[in-house]
């Protein structure tokens, strides 16, 4: 164990004991969903979490209460988890059952073909009719069991089709949950699950590799609403989301984080590689001038202003949005149009 993760295990025993201490005070019992709530809110990166169980009075946190906040705040994620998952695990009973058919079918043709080669052996060696014919008969109920099999198959085809429509489907609606319609971009929920996941599997790891992110919100663009309307407006989220999209690598992760605001992750990134994105993405929408789609009207220009973190160790996903969010306003305050990866000089 490095000195940075014996750090985080012994923070992580006294928030436990914290957590388990106020769930003795509450006389409630100590349950998994119950611990989680403590455990997290003596973690403190849970904003929402704290600001609500603060604003409710301690005698009125009955174990009831307590799992419901568990069930708003940490269930949803592991829902969309589930979802994800089940999708594959259909894909690979389908080809289960595939395997099956073709064993099936591949078996019950060869049993054919060896009794048919037995018949006519026998027939021609052995003159005994009432022989002949026995084996005459075992080839016939053969290949009344073939019959049988071709139609069996036939309907395994049919539902092994039904399964693929459907795999088909789980696929579209396991692709919509994670998308922004506007956009096509992945949508907040999924960035979320995404950063979760990132970053816990950089704690797994003890690993090195750095995880940037940028979170970019448009200027000024009630404004630009307000003065071409809010079509127009869509056009606009549209082109910062593809300009964002051909910016990055493609494991990269491109969100609309919510309204004209988008978030990039940028796993393996140091902070200074991810500044250089950023600023290469700020310096294409500046460029560009807009026309109206339908009339060609000049709209002039929209810009971009960009805050970047890089995760330092340890550090939860909430406290790393923080930052970049807390960097992209430093930016608006400078003026707009520019990107902030450091806190500025003096603030
Ligand atoms: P700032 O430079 O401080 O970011 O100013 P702003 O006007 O961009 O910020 P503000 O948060 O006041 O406004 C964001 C605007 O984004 C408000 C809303 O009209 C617009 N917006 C949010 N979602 C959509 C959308 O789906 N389509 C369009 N056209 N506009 C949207
Ligand atoms: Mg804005």
């Amino acid at each position: 164990m490095t000195q940075a993760s014996a750090d985080i295990a012994s923070e992580g025993f006294t928030i436990a004991l914290k957590a388990l201490e106020r769930i003795r005070g509450l006389g409630a019992v100590p349950d998994p969903p119950t611990f989680e709530v403590w455990f997290t809110y003596f973690k403190g990166h849970n904003r929402d979490l704290n600001r609500e169980l603060d604003a409710i009075a301690p005698d009125s946190l009955s174990p009831a209460r307590v799992q419901a906040i568990h069930h708003r705040h940490f269930a949803t994620s592991r829902h969309l988890e589930q979802f994800l998952t089940v999708g594959q695990a259909l894909g690979s009973e389908t080809r289960k059952v595939k395997t099956v058919i073709e064993v099936a079918s591949g078996s019950a043709a060869d049993y054919g073909i060896s009794l048919q080669s037995a018949a006519q052996m026998l027939g021609d060696s052995i003159p005994a009719m009432s022989f002949s014919e026995l084996v005459g008969s075992l080839v016939r109920s053969t290949s009344a069991v073939q019959q049988t099999n071709a139609l069996l198959q036939v309907q395994l085809k049919q539902s092994e089709e039904q399964f693929r429509l459907l795999q088909e489907n789980m696929e579209t609606l396991r692709i919509e949950s994670m998308t922004d319609p506007l956009t096509r971009l992945a949508n907040r929920k999924y960035f979320d699950f995404s950063l979760m996941q990132s970053v816990a599997k950089a704690d797994d790891h003890d690993s090195a590799a750095p995880l940037s992110l940028a979170m970019v919100d448009i200027d000024h663009f009630k404004r630009f609403n307000d003065l071409y309307g809010h079509t127009t407006g869509d056009d606009v989220l549209r082109l910062v989301a593809v300009t964002l999209k051909n910016n990055v690598r493609t494991s990269d992760l491109v969100a609309r984080y919510g309204g004209d605001e988008f978030a990039v992750l940028l796993p393996s990134a140091r902070l200074e590689d991810a500044m250089a994105i950023g600023d290469q993405i700020r310096r294409a929408i500046a460029e560009r001038p807009l026309l109206r789609r339908t009339t060609k009207e000049s709209l002039g220009h929209v810009t971009l202003s960009i805050g970047v973190a890089m995760r330092a160790p340890g550090e939860s996903a909430e406290l790393l949005v923080e930052r970049a969010d807390r960097h992209l306003y430093e930016a608006k305050a400078n003026g707009r149009n520019c990107l902030v990866g450091q806190p500025v000089e003096g603030a």
